[in-house]
């Protein structure tokens, strides 16, 4: 087939999967159905379990969104004005959105430019200017695992651990990661994933977990995703939050977990394929030491603005999806020039031009990958 005559390719392909796990999940839905417990009914409980036991963590707890499960972290430490926030500035928006809400501020820290997950060097420096300069207090670090792969928590852990920082993972995008055969899930005293429907376990709506190794967490992350409720309902110990996860989306995870570790596999697949057709002509993405992808992202890295244009240009005439994740770092967009104290940040400010997001999920065929890796090639070789 040539390359003029070929269906387009999609960045997602949800339709695909639901054929694919069809049955499962209309027995799952008909389950929810007919006992009517839409709100925290037996599967959300079911998925709990299960999510725990698939990531190894002690204790999981469904809700409402990946945003809503790191602010519920936050709001059971306190975290509040007068707080400091380590995260990094290259970064979906939620991450630093959460801390703001609660009256804390976000501290932006660089990444590393290959890897471009946050930078153990820089936190360091950014710790050290915060402690120098006496308006907040150092509270807590959001780790992000970007695109599918773990953050380096080993280095995160011992420096959060020299400030007595609370440690968070943000695992909205890399749920079923792992880093040296451990999955992330307890990788940070709490770790915060999302479900929304693009995200490498997506469900058909919102929803998200968190997940702890302390009871004494998890006791309150329920407490807060039910506005604060005690042991009885109406027993308000705290003020909470509407954060419960739906049943229908917790049936819809049930089937699709079923699915999930294959899934994994079949994006790691496809990454191999972009890696070997790719790696010569632009940036792949870094593998980091034992580290396991999730691959909710595949991004390159083009040499500037100008081959990013080309490339993007010739993927679009192609009818090939593609996106940029993220075209500014998040203390360069308007709504957070406030809150940054203006600290430079040049890899996190240089990475948004030059970025670029290839079609990476489990219906991707072979076949597909090549073509996409192929357009590129021609583009960039042209
Ligand atoms: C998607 C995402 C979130 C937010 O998750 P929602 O479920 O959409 O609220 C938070 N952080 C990162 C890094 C994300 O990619």
């Amino acid at each position: 087939m040539d390359i003029e005559t070929s269906p387009p390719i999609a960045f997602l392909d949800l339709a695909a999967q639901q054929a694919r796990i069809g049955p499962g999940l209309k027995t799952r839905l008909d389950a929810v159905l007919a006992h009517g417990q839409y709100i925290l009914g037996p599967e959300v409980a079911e998925l709990e379990a299960g999510l725990a036991a698939f990531c190894g963590a002690a204790h999981c707890v469904g809700v409402s969104s990946g945003t809503d499960a790191l602010q519920i972290a936050l709001m059971a430490e306190g975290i509040g004005p007068g707080d400091g926030v380590f995260l990094p500035a290259f970064t979906y928006t939620a991450t630093a959105e959460v801390p703001l809400l609660l009256g804390a501020t976000p501290v932006f820290v660089d990444v590393d430019p290959r890897s471009f997950q946050i930078d153990p060097g820089s936190l360091s420096a950014r710790i050290t200017q915060v402690q120098r300069a006496e308006k907040l207090r150092p509270r807590a670090v959001i780790g992000v695992d970007l695109f599918g792969q773990p953050a380096d928590w080993a280095a995160i852990r011992a420096i959060a651990a020299q400030t007595g920082l609370f440690t968070l993972d943000d695992c909205a995008q890399s749920f079923g990661a792992a880093q040296d055969g451990v999955r992330l899930g307890r990788a940070a005293d709490a770790t915060a994933t999302s479900f929304f429907p693009s995200k490498p376990l997506g469900a058909y709506g919102d929803g998200g977990a968190l997940f702890t190794q302390s009871p004494e967490r998890a006791a309150l992350y329920r407490s807060l995703r039910t506005h604060g409720e005690g042991t009885t309902r109406y027993e308000v110990l705290r003020i909470g939050m509407n954060g419960r996860l739906d049943t229908m989306q917790a049936a819809v995870l049930l089937a699709k977990l079923e699915v999930f570790e294959a899934e994994i596999a079949r994006r790691e697949a496809i990454a191999r394929i972009y890696d070997a057709a790719l790696g010569d002509v632009l940036a792949t993405p870094a593998r980091v030491r034992g580290a396991a992808s999730a691959w909710a992202v595949y991004s390159v890295l083009l040499a500037d603005a100008a081959q990013r244009a080309t490339a993007q240009g010739a993927l679009k005439a192609a009818g090939i999806a593609s996106a940029v994740y993220y075209p500014r770092a998040l203390h360069q967009q308007p709504a957070y020039a406030a809150c940054h104290d203006g600290v430079a940040l040049p890899v996190a400010e240089g990475l948004g031009e030059r970025i670029l997001a290839l079609p990476i999920h489990p219906d991707l065929t072979d076949a597909q990958a090549g073509r996409v890796a192929a357009v590129l090639r021609a583009a960039l070789s042209g």
